[in-house]
């Protein structure tokens, strides 16, 4: 049988949840129940026939812009990734252009000594493709699978390629106990993290990079009900008023998206109390 475990990397909105949900074919919450503990359980285990999958979804490795820390983040990340980690899945979203935070996902799938695999996602999407850009990765990585998580097409021979790769053991060394994600992430900076994808997901390209996210307080209010603080904070005025967008529904429509996702990942429901503010000192307030 084969057993491992695959790291699965990627800039946020390339479609890693998508991906892990349609794979592994409901809804999976990638963490675990308690969102005051400070490390929370994987939960994307594929199973079949042939053996076992731990895919280990990586929200939050990437989240802070400023320097010294990311180094640091990614060294300790880089350390635990090569003890721990059988193969990595990279992917890429072709209908994005390469970026800075691009350059930073492949800086670490770089430092990673382990088999690789190329995932191009989103193929259905053909109208607007950068995929000129990342021609050359094809060269450095040689493994390569176009998909579209979304319309789970060609996920099978992707599937394949990763039992081929991972090793054969008797039984499973994961049964029955949770697994835990490379990264000792807190739970602020988690629902900070998801927060944030959605901010991706729903301003253009310019924006993402002029704000941050910070939770201010996770109160579990009764067994169902969790109360969450927290506020985008972006380096202007004009920012501010496009996240907040025509009569707040912006930032009411990253605020929903973002409730659900949460939700799903801590089985509770959620009290988002979620704000614009404009802070031109945040950089360096909370990342030096
Ligand atoms: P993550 O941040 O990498 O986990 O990305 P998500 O899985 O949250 O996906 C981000 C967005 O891309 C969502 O709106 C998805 O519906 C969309 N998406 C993901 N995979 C595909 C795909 O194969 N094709 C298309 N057209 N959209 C996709
Ligand atoms: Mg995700």
């Amino acid at each position: 049988m084969k057993f491992g475990k695959v790291l699965l990397i990627g800039r946020p909105n390339v479609g890693k949840s998508t991906f892990l949900n349609n794979l592994i074919g409901q809804k999976v919450a990638i963490t675990s129940p308690k969102p005051q503990t400070t490390r929370f359980p994987i939960r994307a285990r594929y199973q079949d026939e042939r053996g076992e999958i731990i895919f280990v979804d990586t929200p939050g490795i990437l989240g802070k812009v400023k320097d010294p820390l990311s180094k640091n983040i990614n060294r300790r990340t880089l350390q635990t990734i090569n003890e721990d980690v059988d193969l990595v899945l990279y992917m890429i979203d072709h209908t994005r252009r390469r970026d800075f935070e691009e350059g930073k996902v492949l800086g670490l799938v770089r430092k990673i000594d382990k088999p690789k695999i190329l995932v191009i996602n989103k193929i259905d999407l053909e109208k607007k493709s950068y995929l000129p850009q990342y021609k050359f990765l094809e060269e450095e990585i040689k493994l390569v699978f176009p998909i579209s998580s979304l319309e789970r097409k060609h996920l099978k021979p992707l599937v394949d390629k990763i039992f081929e790769l991972l090793p054969t053991k008797p039984h499973s060394a994961t049964e029955g106990e949770n697994i835990y994600p490379l990264l000792n992430l807190d739970a602020k900076t988690f629902i900070a993290e998801l927060i944030r994808e959605k901010v991706f997901l729903l301003m253009g390209e310019e924006i993402p990079y002029e704000t941050t996210v910070i939770v201010d307080e996770i109160k579990e209010r009764s067994d169902k009900l969790t109360y969450i603080k927290a506020r985008i904070l972006c380096s202007n005025d004009r920012y501010k008023k496009m996240l907040i967008g025509a009569g707040g529904r912006k930032i009411k429509e990253i605020g929903s998206y973002a409730k659900k996702e949460i939700a799903l990942a801590t089985s509770k429901k959620i009290y988002l109390d979620l704000k614009v503010e404009t802070d031109p000192h945040w950089q360096e307030t909370y990342y030096s």
